[in-house]
């Protein structure tokens, strides 16, 4: 392990920008489960009907009822009970001063816990939307929320009279235009992605993998087991996301022979 840490930081070192990837598995160590996986929600309670953004846009209103009355599916209450409380892990803390000491430049996390801002991580990019805000349908403005979710359907957006739902991005519901552009910048400059804790097959977030892979970009996967990323990573790190980033922080700041 200490031989694979001190390569990635090599090839950190080497490297002229380098972007961390996450997915759900990054935030299992802050107590957030993630959907696959041996300790996934859906491998617990079977996978959902995928439809959740047709469900919205029919009847925004019921969609609002059935999170209030809590009649909505057992694996979407796990998920939020835990995301109530979670606070990032040293893990987040390393990500984030590597990107302070511009190792990395860039976050792109498929997580919607917005436990990266939290633990201080400037360029972070949530693709798929993040829970504490929300976003106009018509012409994406943001509202942060705080600590304070709404349980009714928020007014039409002031400036353009579109829906409001919450940022987080629902099965089938595509991914806001400037985040997909911001995203897909960062995969075009960089020269190695890791990729942590992702199960790679949400499109078309996982797609970026294979464009970067295209363009030379190498890649390193960082997870507990293989994954369908495997296939085309330049090399497979068995870990948990926590540790990773904490010894390959230590193996950066502690020595300075890359
Ligand atoms: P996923 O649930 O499909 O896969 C999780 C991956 O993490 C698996 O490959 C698993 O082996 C790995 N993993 C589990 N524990 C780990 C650990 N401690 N360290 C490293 N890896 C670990 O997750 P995904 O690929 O991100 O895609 C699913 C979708 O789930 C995303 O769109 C995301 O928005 C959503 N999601 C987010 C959260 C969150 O915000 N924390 C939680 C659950 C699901």
């Amino acid at each position: 392990m200490k031989k694979k840490i001190n390569q990635v930081a090599k090839l950190l070192f080497e490297s002229n920008y380098a972007v961390v990837m996450t997915g759900a598995g990054m935030s299992v160590e802050s107590g957030i489960p993630p959907f696959r996986g041996t300790t996934g929600i859906w491998t617990k309670y079977g996978q959902p009907k995928m439809d959740s953004f047709s469900d919205f846009k029919k009847n925004p209103t019921k969609w609002w009822d059935d999170r209030r009355n809590l009649t909505i599916d057992k694996h979407i209450m796990e998920l939020r009970e835990s995301l109530k409380n979670a606070k990032p892990h040293l893990g987040h803390y390393s990500l984030c001063k590597l990107e302070k000491n511009k190792y990395i430049k860039s976050i792109i996390t498929q997580n919607i816990d917005g436990l990266d801002l939290m633990a201080g991580s400037k360029n972070v990019i949530e693709i798929h939307g993040n829970r504490k805000r929300l976003r106009c349908l018509s012409c994406n403005k943001r509202i942060n929320l705080g600590e304070y979710l709404p349980v009714y359907a928020p007014e039409p957006c002031e400036i353009c009279g579109g829906t409001v739902k919450f940022d987080t991005v629902l099965f089938g519901e595509p991914i806001p235009k400037d985040i997909m552009e911001k995203s897909r910048q960062e995969i075009d400059k960089s020269d190695l992605i890791i990729a942590v804790g992702t199960s790679a097959t949400v499109r078309p977030a996982s797609g970026l993998f294979w464009i970067a892979k295209s363009q030379g970009t190498q890649i390193i996967e960082v997870n507990i087991e293989k994954t369908k990323l495997t296939t085309i990573s330049d090399f497979f790190i068995s870990s948990k996301a926590k540790s990773f980033f904490v010894d390959l922080e230590n193996e950066l700041f502690a020595n300075s022979n890359h």
